[in-house]
């Protein structure tokens, strides 16, 4: 059996990171679905799709090509050729992400792309909907969450390293729009299954989280 492990949770919730760090020490791909919303997302903006009509942005989504290649640093994130893995990080594209996610069409195509990944290849895939649309069978299964505080407080202490003086409260602000449109919307909305273990993060370290993770998995298989 190919291992694969799902991994859903709010923004901020260090997903990513701790996903790669869990899949790095399995020994297996780390595939970031939310950085193929954050294309598709660009894609649109940068082609002058009206980010509000489904139909446009759908059938924006048909036409492009959305892939993923792993190299030493992490997954690099491909429309059409281009390697747009350095563009889809910044504030407009992460609520554009989000946008085209509401969208059934646009989630068709990369839930696609992502069961196909899987399905050869053993992985860690971490989004908002892989343990209920994309990996529904998955041997292991985790909803990794942390206080919207505390999310907000991670992501701020981030882009005050990076010399960005955006106050807390706006991160605080942003954080809770994305969760409120990522949980209310009306095709997969974020929210744990019943056979997900829930991994609460507000008190634990990155380290702490990795472990905590990896003995889940272990106990998971050897079940
Ligand atoms: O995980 P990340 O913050 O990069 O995801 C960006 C956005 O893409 C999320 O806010 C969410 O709306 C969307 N997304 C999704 N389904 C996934 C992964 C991400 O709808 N599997």
């Amino acid at each position: 059996m190919i291992l694969n492990i799902a991994m859903d949770g709010p923004v901020g919730a260090g997903k990513s990171s701790i996903a790669k760090a869990v899949a790095d020490r399995l020994g297996i791909l780390h595939l970031d679905t939310g950085a193929m919303y954050r294309a598709v997302g660009l894609s649109a903006i940068r082609a002058g799709v009206d980010l509000q009509d489904e139909n446009a942005v759908t059938e924006h989504t048909k036409k492009i090509d959305v892939s993923v290649a792993h190299s030493a640093t992490g997954q690099r994130t491909i429309v059409d050729g281009e390697d747009v893995t350095d563009f889809i990080r910044t504030p407009e594209v992460s609520m554009a992400a989000s946008t085209v996610g509401k969208y059934l069409g646009v989630r068709r195509e990369m839930v696609a792309i992502q069961q196909k990944l899987a399905a050869t290849t053993p992985m860690l895939v971490d989004g908002r909907d892989i343990c209920v649309r994309v990996l529904p069978n998955a041997p292991v299964k985790i909803f990794l969450t942390a206080s919207a505080e505390e999310r907000a407080r991670r992501r701020w202490l981030q882009m005050v390293e990076k010399g960005d003086t955006t106050p807390y409260e706006d991160v605080l602000r942003d954080l809770r729009a994305r969760d409120a449109q990522d949980m209310n919307r009306e095709v997969d909305p974020l929210r744990p299954t019943e056979d997900a273990k829930i991994v609460d993060t507000t008190n634990m370290n990155f380290e702490q989280t990795v472990e905590y993770i990896l003995k889940i998995v272990e106990e998971t298989i050897h079940e």
